[in-house]
């Protein structure tokens, strides 16, 4: 089986609450969403079997961890099962960063990550539907993991849909922390959306955290 990945590199993580640490990236090529805030729109892609990336991986040293970022890894399920069967034998944390919809195929590979960090899609930062039901059930299978939750927050993101989602996952019981992640780490306009937004999920109880998009600002990639 071979996967289409669009780039593989190593930098270090901008968001949520790893942020800082070095991190290979594996791109996966390919997500069916189509967020207004999008900035991996991905152009090509290479494909590889699990002995193409596993070399690929041996390449890179002095690193925390593994990112499965894309496009949407888990679109590539069966790819990634195969994968981390083979590879988990010894090797690096595996961190995965998913748009935290496709549950049935979160539950194929849970049992080998380490770290999962999952976007909280709320349609009014989005510009797309909303997926209140998907991000229900992940959350359920994610809460076993070392897992955080990030949530764009943009000019047009409505409080409504902060309280639905902090809603879920309070009844899900997960200790998940709720990241802030403003659209544009420049827009200092979003500072009082933002402290707005921290108080009312301390009224949920759900630890929260506001933290912007570091590679952004400091101009790594
Ligand atoms: S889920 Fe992620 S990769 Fe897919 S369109 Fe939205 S921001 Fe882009």
């Amino acid at each position: 089986m071979k996967a289409k990945i669009s780039e593989i590199f190593k930098s270090i993580q901008g968001e949520g609450l790893y942020q800082g640490l070095e991190q290979v990236f594996v791109r996966f090529y390919g997500c069916s969403l189509s967020c207004k805030f999008c900035d991996t729109k991905l152009s090509g892609y290479r494909e590889y079997s699990v002995k193409d990336l596993t070399q690929a991986l041996n390449s890179f040293t002095n690193f925390h961890s593994i990112s499965l970022t894309g496009g949407e890894p888990l679109e590539q399920v069966f790819f990634l099962k195969e994968f981390l069967e083979s590879y988990r034998k010894g090797a690096k944390k595996i961190y995965l960063e998913t748009n935290g919809i496709l549950f049935d195929n979160l539950k194929r590979i849970v049992g080998h990550l380490d770290i999962i960090s999952m976007d909280f899609k709320l349609s009014s930062s989005t510009g797309i539907k909303a997926f209140w039901h998907e991000h229900r059930e992940f959350i359920k299978i994610a809460a076993s993991k070392d897992f955080f939750i990030k949530a764009v927050i943009g000019h047009s993101t409505l409080v409504n849909d902060i309280r639905i989602a902090l809603s879920i996952i309070k009844e899900s019981g997960s200790h998940a922390t709720l990241v802030l992640q403003p659209e544009n780490p420049f827009e200092h306009e979003l500072a009082a959306k933002l402290n707005y937004f921290y108080k009312i999920c301390q009224e949920y109880s759900v630890r929260v955290k506001i933290i912007s998009q570091l590679h952004k600002v400091i101009g790594v990639k």
